[in-house]
């Protein structure tokens, strides 16, 4: 297995050298190569089994072939001829023999398809891979009359082996026939003599591998077969997963009978048996750090009377059971004399920061000091402006002084800068906080105690470890507590899994006195009814918030951006906008009932926040104080409008997303979202949890352009239906993908060969738990060799994969 692939019949240096790019470079990284969908050529299925615009795969004889000429280029067409579900001759009731079946044809298309004139012959067998479609145009060449009509446009294809074929083709006959065949993703790259490394390629490749592996021993039980198994015997076979050998073969070849279904969701034993293993080693390594992390030397708060006083001081309301509950875990791992590395999980508005502020306050009262991280600079000063609110009238009962809050962000000129940094460094501020200046900038802590980092849903986690690593002014390395908040409320087992070395608190309980939010989505040709809605509450003394997805023209408001991928951009279709249809106002202030938007409306371009803003002041929101946010604004403007809308100053806010995050304005009850097909889901609640913040009712309106896909569609309805992160994030999880949702890269979670976040939930819940078992206390038939064989192997996969050596 860790043979390098150059030695591999039919690889050879030249090919090795591609697969290397891919990182493949052993035999094993060669096997963990795996198929990304099956084609079932031993019962294929007819095409009248589908559906048209389902992906089909089917078995069919090539009847003819036609180059035509267009002005848009030459089209390949092909006629292919299909049998019919049992198309063997039967006999009938009276005893006759059945005419024979007539065959359905689907007619193929490849678009400048000149290149395959000479490839196909009538009789050749073909596999064919692609969406099916109806075809409108009378009947495909050749077809018998009455046959079915279908379409492909440019479908995979393989053309199937003849019967009478000879010499290697004649061995492999079996690998593309009768039987159920494993399709790879490319590898890329071509043979020394200019082939593509096709799936046909990969499947002699891995047969022959399979072979010598059986040959050399590698399926039997003795050493050598031992020598490749991955997880202690004990363990697998208490779970009932098969040996690796075995996994790797019926994954790649698989037998006659296999589930289709189950291999299509890589749920058939071979796949649990893999994808467990992957997440059992994770999981494992991440045990360790834990464990690891438990043995270093970490502050030991204590909490004493003067402590339980300070926090007394600074509660404003009653906290919830959630908050209480969880400022005592927080609290508890202050106390022990290692370093905390936690996770504080709340949905939007569950009351994280007065949690966190707490816990710097302990930090504070122990004589340290605290460093807070926000995502925006928005947000830290909002941070900063709440902390030294709620702590204005303080007096620490240790110093017998009022706090000293600092606020350090990129955008201060250098001077203040210097200042604020002299100031942390001779320990003369007790709560700094900032944003990624923190790290970035030079700053040296006298004495730093605890490290906040309020990431709600995008922030980098690697960030935190570069300011853990940071040396105090004694010159060793300090290992300060570390808190981590986060608004994405994912499940704990997932959370423990991407923020690796964490322990996690979950709140989960919003304060009281919250009335649900009421969400409705209108189409943008009624939106005139909204903003009579927003002026009839802002003339009952509220606040609103309008949300576009740009500032102007097609800028996008680039840092805070993260639209969904499947759109577009709407406005490179320039289509005649209807004038908006006047309709009757809702007249009592109340939020018009939805309708279904009429389809024909389209919009010119997409609405932005400065255009908006200008238009909404002269126009529908006249008389209003309206006030513009966004990210290209100087810091010091964005701070003004933020605190003239946190004064009431202003009524109504229209922003970019820059006040996604965070924002705490409890007045403010209405958020309409523009466009909102083109947010993400996170994105939408996260702005949708900017208002129901008091005890007034609140809307989020989602009004809509005329171009909405079927994601979109799904997104819109779910932010209706529910209001819960949690399911929410479910969704959005399913939607986008692992990759997407956690911007793995930024996690720095490892790329996975085989399992998937999302998908794998539940091998991830019992990878942990085994892993956590494994090192408390192995199964005892687990002997000694084994358990070091798997410590050997973490500790190579560990490096390799993840990179992530081992402080
Ligand atoms: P998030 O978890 O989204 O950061 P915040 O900490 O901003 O939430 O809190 C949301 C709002 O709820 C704030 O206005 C805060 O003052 C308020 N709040 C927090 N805890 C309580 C509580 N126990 N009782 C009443 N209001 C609370
Ligand atoms: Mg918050």
């Amino acid at each position: 297995m860790q043979t390098p692939v150059k030695f591999v019949k039919r690889i050879g240096a030249r090919i090795a050298e591609g697969l290397h790019e891919r990182g493949i470079e052993t035999v094993e990284d060669l096997l963990y190569h795996l198929p990304f969908r099956y084609e079932d050529r031993l019962h294929p299925k007819p095409l009248s089994a589908y559906q048209p615009g389902e992906m089909a795969s089917v078995i069919g004889e090539v009847r003819g072939t036609v180059l035509l000429r267009t002005r848009s280029g030459p089209i390949f067409e092909m006629t292919v001829g299909v049998a019919p579900l049992n198309a063997a001759t039967e006999l009938t009731m009276d005893g006759l023999l059945r005419p024979p079946p007539i065959f359905e044809t689907v007619k193929c298309l490849w678009f400048h398809g000149s290149y395959l004139k000479d490839r196909f012959r009538p009789g050749q067998r073909i596999a064919l891979y692609g969406k099916l479609e109806g075809s409108r145009s009378g009947n495909a060449l050749n077809a018998p009359p009455g046959s079915t009509k279908f379409k492909m446009v440019q479908p995979t294809f393989e053309i199937l082996p003849d019967s009478n074929a000879t010499g290697e083709d004649a061995e492999f006959t079996t690998l593309e026939m009768g039987r159920i065949v494993p399709v790879y993703p490319s590898v890329g790259g071509t043979t020394p003599w200019g082939a593509k490394l096709t799936s046909r390629w990969l499947r002699r490749v891995m047969w022959t591998i399979f072979r010598e592996l059986k040959e050399s021993g590698a399926f039997e039980s003795g050493a050598r077969g031992a020598a490749e198994e991955t997880l202690p015997a004990a363990l697998c076979e208490r779970l009932g997963l098969p040996s690796r050998m075995e996994a790797l073969e019926a994954i790649h070849f698989p037998a006659a009978g296999t589930s289709m279904t189950e291999l299509m969701s890589a749920r058939t034993p071979a796949h649990r048996r893999l994808i467990f293993e992957e997440l059992w080693y994770l999981e494992l390594g991440l045990e360790l750090k834990r464990r690891r992390l438990r043995e270093r030397e970490g502050t030991a708060f204590v909490t004493n009377d003067q402590v339980r006083e300070a926090l007394k001081q600074v509660l404003p309301f009653k906290p919830t059971a959630a908050q209480k509950r969880v400022l005592g875990e927080i609290v508890a791992d202050m106390r022990a004399p290692r370093p905390m590395r936690r996770l504080l999980q709340g949905d939007v508005g569950s009351g994280k920061t007065i949690v966190a502020l707490e816990a710097a306050l302990v930090a504070i009262e122990n004589g340290y000091q605290v460093a807070m991280m926000a995502p925006t600079e928005i947000l830290a000063t909002q941070h900063y402006l709440s902390a030294r609110k709620l702590l204005r009238d303080a007096i620490s009962p240790s110093k017998k002084k009022p706090y000293r809050v600092t606020l350090l962000t990129g955008s201060l000129d250098d001077r203040m800068k210097r200042d604020v940094r002299g100031r942390i460094f001779r320990g003369e501020s007790d709560l700094a906080i900032g944003t990624h200046a923190l790290v970035e900038e030079k700053v040296d802590f006298d004495n730093l105690g605890l490290v906040i980092v309020d990431e709600q849903h995008r922030f980098g986690v690697q960030q935190r470890f570069k300011l853990m690593r940071k040396p105090g002014a004694s010159g060793a390395a300090m290992e300060p507590d570390v808190l981590v908040m986060t608004a994405t409320p994912i499940p704990r087992t997932l959370a423990l899994t991407i923020y690796g070395d964490l322990e996690a608190s979950v709140l989960d309980e919003l304060p009281p006195g919250r009335t649900p939010i009421v969400t409705r989505r209108m189409p943008e040709e009624r939106a005139d009814e909204v903003w009579d809605f927003v002026r009839k509450q802002v003339e009952a003394g509220r606040q609103a918030y309008i949300v576009y997805p740009i500032i102007e023209g097609e800028r996008d408001d680039q840092p805070e951006l993260d639209f969904a991928k499947d759109e577009s951009s709407e406005s490179a279709s320039q289509q005649v906008s209807e004038s908006a249809t006047k309709s009757k106002r809702g007249a009592k202030g109340k939020l018009p009932l939805e309708v279904k938007p009429k389809r024909s409306v389209a919009r010119a371009k997409l609405r932005s926040a400065s255009e908006m803003f200008d238009e909404l002041s002269s126009g529908a929101l006249h008389g209003l104080k309206l006030g513009l946010l966004h990210g290209r604004m100087s810091a010091d403007d964005k701070d003004v409008a933020m605190a003239r809308f946190q004064r009431g100053e202003i009524d109504v806010l229209v922003s970019t997303t820059v006040i996604e995050v965070g924002v705490d304005v409890p007045n403010a009850t209405v958020m309409v979202i523009e466009h909102a097909e083109r947010f993400g889901l996170a994105q939408m609640h996260q702005l949708r949890g900017r208002v129901g913040r008091g005890a007034a009712k609140s809307y989020c309106v989602l009004l809509t352009g005329s171009k909405i896909s079927p994601e979109a569609e799904l997104r819109l309805d779910a932010m209706v239906q529910t209001q819960d992160g949690f399911a929410l994030a479910e969704i959005d999880l399913a939607q986008r993908g692992p990759g997407e949702f956690f911007g793995t890269r930024q996690a720095g979670l490892p790329e996975f060969r085989v399992a998937n976040l999302a998908r794998d939930r539940d091998l991830l819940e019992l990878a942990k738990s085994e892993a956590a078992r494994f090192v408390e206390s192995p199964d005892p038939e687990i002997s000694k060799a084994e358990r070091d064989a798997v410590w050997t192997r973490l500790k190579r996969q560990w490096q390799r994969r993840y990179g992530l050596v081992e402080a």
